[in-house]
């Protein structure tokens, strides 16, 4: 593992924060940037250099990791790193592990400065697996470079989807078959409450099926995605073909703002 290129990461959210840290704990030299400046405090006792502006933050770096709430966010941020020309060096390797579909990736892509690569690398996993190093990285762009293939093995598993913008395509498809099983489960167990029949029973008869995983993540206790986030991934995806299931979900997730910030596995109540 080469530890002397330097890593600007940029979003300490729930995932971003357990991610810089991770890759502390491995002796990566980082450089951390977040709009709300608290959250960088602990990567910075953790031996992170703090920047005060996303330029600042990627001006010396080899590598750029970008971990956003949306394609807003990550437009906002790319505005403030291009705003300043001489932020971006040639050579340096830009990795956006947001989950921002496609269409944000390409867009931002065609803004870089020549010599800038663009990785679009979105990840399955929650916040346990963020931390750990064993995320499930879907990355687009064959073939990877090789700084932009070692960083990511350091976050997790790497599949490479094909070219440019297919890891956050894939990422679509996979977390929107997440979002409807867990939305599944969680209106199969409320038909076995309307009939009278014990959680338990519901949960483990189901579990012996071919929901089985979506049983397991509707009962998941260390994941924190935010159904906030669940229903972005639905509309980001809903552009794209006729889903009506989905829709259906995602109507059903917004209907419950008070479950916006709560994981997923709270629909279930
Ligand atoms: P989060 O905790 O809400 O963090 C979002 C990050 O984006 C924060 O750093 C936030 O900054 C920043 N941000 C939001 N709007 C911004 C703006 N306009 N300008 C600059 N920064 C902005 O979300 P998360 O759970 O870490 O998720 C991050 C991404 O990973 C999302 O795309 C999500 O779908 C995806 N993901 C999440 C999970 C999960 O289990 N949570 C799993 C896999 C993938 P502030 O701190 O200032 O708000």
């Amino acid at each position: 593992m080469d530890t002397t290129k330097k890593i600007a990461f940029l979003g300490l959210g729930h995932m971003g924060a357990p991610m810089a840290r991770h890759l502390l704990a491995q002796g990566h030299v980082l450089t951390v940037w977040n709009r709300t400046p608290d959250k960088a405090e602990p990567l910075v006792a953790a031996g992170a250099t703090v920047a005060a502006t996303p330029a600042g933050a990627v001006r010396d770096a080899d590598l750029v990791v970008t971990m956003l709430a949306d394609p807003a966010a990550l437009r906002a941020v790319s505005d403030g790193i291009l705003s300043d020309p001489s932020a971006l060096r040639p050579g340096v390797h830009w990795i956006d592990t947001s989950t921002v579909g496609p269409e944000a990736v390409g867009a931002l892509a065609k803004r870089l400065p020549e010599g800038v690569t663009l990785t679009d690398a979105p990840v399955m996993g929650s916040v346990d697996r963020a931390a750990t190093g064993t995320l499930w990285v879907l990355a687009g762009g064959d073939p990877l470079p090789g700084p932009v293939s070692e960083l990511l093995t350091t976050l997790g598993e790497v599949t490479v989807c094909g070219p440019a913008g297919s890891g956050a395509a894939l990422k679509l498809v996979l977390i929107n078959a997440v979002v409807g099983g867990v939305g599944l489960v969680a209106e199969a167990l409320r038909l076995g409450q309307a009939l009278g029949l014990p959680e338990e029973l519901v949960r483990a008869e189901l579990a012996r099926g071919p929901l089985a995983g979506a049983v397991a993540r509707t009962y998941a206790d260390a994941s924190h995605f935010p159904v906030a986030l669940a229903a972005k991934d639905v509309a980001l995806a809903t552009g794209h073909a006729p889903l009506p299931i989905l829709e259906a979900v995602r109507a059903s997730l917004t209907a419950r703002p008070e479950l916006a910030d709560r994981d997923l596995s709270r629909i279930r109540v």
